[in-house]
Formats: structure tokens, sequence, C-alpha cells
């Protein structure tokens, strides 16, 4: 079997692992270098704590993939707790919080509601005094994203899947159970299945190829600070953002910016308000002044309903997006279930069937309650 994939970040390096571990023939594209999309800016929170079953299962299937991969090939996952909280005033986020630990746990992951006056015994880092819900999720930690891009590509190439770098291709869905996948200065190659994860250019791609999805990019941003964190990872659902130990020090971010971007014209750099709103919230939750050493914005995307499009949109054509910035921490998962797909030994997983939508769909892209629904957390 001849598979393309379109996009060489965290999804498509792990299909094409897969894939070709297999026994297919795979030939990976990107348009620019390897994790130069959002897998090369995200954050690398990794965690299982999900609230859904679908995507528990898919998160408690990535942290054990994750761990398996570590210490090898330049890869580390860096065992972290990730504490969610949500302070007093805030009754619904401080409700929801507890909701979802509640469901989390319900889907066997390991997920410990603790209250307000135990946390800063627990976690001195952390300033609890103003804390009205907390829960802590165990099955976690951080990684460094650029690490793990790095070491699927090497897996990739030695299970024998080809990496054209600085190849931007178009799909061009041919005869039945054909596809044609055009290399800009190359002949028409030709696969069995093409798969696209071309992160923010998935909607664009699919669409020079008369196939219509309902995916929006949008900015989100991060910074590293080089003041001294020793702390676990924290969401602050209360101020929307989250923040992480880094070699450095500490890595924050959110800085959602809920409108829709454009994947060829994008602000690269980090908005003076994300840093303000990053630093206060740091103030107020880790006595943390953060001195900034870089600080940047890259694009994830949305769908109608918060859930990704994983599957295959027409025939010998599959697509895999729209994380609503939890694709990474996923990819181990989700690259496997695809390449599954692709191979026939899986049907897919139903709720994220691309088919669930015309792609003509109008939406906004959510913030909600990141708590609740996995919207926003990192
Ligand atoms: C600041 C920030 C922080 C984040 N933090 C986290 C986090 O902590 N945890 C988490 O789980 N997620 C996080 N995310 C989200 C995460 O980065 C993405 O969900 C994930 O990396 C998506 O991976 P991907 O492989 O689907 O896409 P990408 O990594 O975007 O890869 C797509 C690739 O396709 C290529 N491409 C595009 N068009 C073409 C074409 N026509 N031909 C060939 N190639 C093409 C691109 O060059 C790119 O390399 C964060 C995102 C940002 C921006």
């Amino acid at each position: 079997m001849r598979v393309a994939v379109v996009g060489a970040g965290a999804v498509g390096l792990t299909a094409a692992r897969d894939l070709a571990a297999s026994g297919a023939a795979v030939t990976v594209h990107d348009r620019g270098e390897p994790g130069s999309g959002a897998s090369g800016r995200a954050a690398g929170v990794l965690y299982d704590a999900y609230a859904e079953d679908v995507d528990a299962r898919l998160g408690a299937r990535a942290m054990e993939r994750f761990r398996a991969l570590s210490g090898t090939r330049g890869f580390e996952f860096n065992e972290c707790p990730y504490v969610m909280l949500a302070r007093a005033g805030d009754a619904e986020l401080a409700e929801a919080i507890g909701a979802s630990a509640e469901r989390m746990r319900s889907h066997g992951r390991p997920v410990e509601t603790v209250a307000p006056a135990d946390l800063g015994d627990r976690f001195p880092a952390l300033r609890s005094d103003d804390v009205a819900a907390a829960a802590v999720a165990t099955n976690a930690g951080w990684t460094d994203p650029g690490s793990y891009v790095e070491a699927m590509l090497g897996l990739a190439r030695e299970a024998g899947a080809e990496i054209r770098a600085n190849e931007p291709v178009a799909v061009d869905p041919g005869g039945p159970g054909v596809v044609a996948c055009t290399p800009s200065a190359s002949p028409t190659d030709e696969y069995d299945a093409v798969l696209v994860a071309a992160g923010a250019h998935t909607k664009e791609v699919l669409a020079d190829a008369g196939i219509p999805v309902p995916l929006k990019s949008y900015r989100v941003q991060a910074l590293t600070s080089r003041a001294a964190y020793d702390g676990p990872m924290c969401y602050d659902a209360s101020a929307g953002v989250y923040f992480r130990p880094h070699p450095t020090g500490l890595l924050g971010g959110d800085g959602t910016v809920p409108e829709e971007a454009d994947p060829d014209d994008w602000d690269r750099g980090a908005d003076d308000w994300f840093r303000a709103d990053l630093g206060d919230a740091l103030g107020r939750r880790a006595s943390h002044e953060p001195v900034v050493e870089r600080a940047w914005a890259g694009l994830c995307t949305a769908t109608p309903d918060g859930d990704p499009l994983l599957g295959e949109i027409r025939e010998g054509v599959y697509v895999a997006a729209g994380w609503q910035g939890h694709g990474f921490m996923r990819a181990p998962a989700t690259g496997e279930a695809i390449a599954d797909w692709i191979l026939g030994e899986s049907a897919g997983i139903d709720p994220f069937d691309p088919a669930r939508f015309t792609g003509e769909e109008e939406f906004e892209i959510r913030e909600g309650m990141a708590v609740e629904t996995g919207g926003d957390r990192p």
C-alpha cells in the first residue's frame, strides 16, 4: 500500500512511522521543515485528564507511548502532576472542576480532588489561599515538543518512510482508491491513500481538492521565563492560563485569540496584552515574576463541536486536524488511530468521524468553559 502523508508535524509523523512499521510504502511531505507548524511551537504539556471517554482513552494511550519512548532518541517525558484550579468567586468554574474530575475518574483517569486547604501543603510553589476548587491529574508530564518530532522523524525513516521537506503538495482525489498527490515541482505521484495532517493549512489543502471542512485556525501564545519555578504544572481556570516547569525556569501560556487567522499571514510574535495578563496571573498564582526569554504565537485549529476531524473524508483521503489546542499531547494515539484506519485495521473513532459535518457549517471559535469542554487547556 502506498500512502502519502501531508504534514510532518507530531500527528503526521506518528502516523507515518506506524504505517511504515506495518509495511506501507510511506512518503511524508512538508511545505517547510518537519515540526515547523504548531508542533514546533507547542508548550509540551501532556496529560490524560479528559472528561469524555474517547478523549480519556486516547490520552491514556498517548501517555503510554510517550513513556515508552522516553529516554530514547533524545526524547524525555518529565513526570509532573497537573493541577487544575478555580478561584473563590468563580462558583461555576469551581463546580466544573469538581464535576470534570469526577468524570475523568469515571474513565479510570487518576485525578484527585484536593481540598483548597491542602493544596498549599502539597504544592508550596502555588498560592492557594484564594482557591475554591482544585484537582490534580497524576498521569501527566511535560516534554520538549521538538524532541518528539525529531524522534518520530528518525523512527519513521528507520521504518522506511521517505521524508520530503520544503515541498508543499496538493491533493487530487482521483479514481476510486487512487489519489494523486502533486508535488509543486515534480511529476504527480500516485498513492492508494493520502493523509492530510497539515495543521492550520488542512482546510486549504482539502478545499483545493474540492473537499470542504469546517476548520478555523486561531492564534494561541506562550512564553518562557528565566526566573526559577519549581512547582507542578498548573491550569488556573479563572485566569485562563497554564504554566509548567521549563529548563530555563518556567513556560506559561494560553493567550487565545478566538478569531480566524490566515494560515499564510499571521503574527508569530506574542501580544503585549498576553505578556501582561500572563505576568499578572503568574504573580498571583506562583509569586513568579517572568523574566521573558522568548514569547511566541502559533496556530491551533477549531471545529464546530470542539472535537477533531479524524478519519476518511473521501475515498482514499484521510484527515487528522482540529485539535483545539490538544493535538500534541494526543498525537501518539491519534497518529496510531488514523494509521490503523488507513491500514484497514480499525473502523475509526465515531465522535471524530469527519462525515459528521458537511463542511459548510458556520461556527464561532469557542473559548468556552475550558475545564468542562477541554476547550483551551493546553
Ligand atoms: C503556543 C502553543 C502551545 C501549545 N501547547 C500545547 C500543549 O501543551 N499540548 C498540546 O497537546 N498541544 C499544544 N498545542 C497544540 C499543538 O501544537 C497542535 O495541536 C499540534 O502540534 C498539531 O500537530 P499536527 O501534526 O496536527 O500539526 P502541525 O504541527 O501544525 O503540522 C502540520 C504540518 O503540515 C505542513 N503543511 C501544511 N500545508 C502543507 C502542504 N500543502 N504540503 C505539505 N505540508 C504542509 C506544515 O508545514 C506543518 O509542518 C499548542 C499550540 C501552540 C501554538
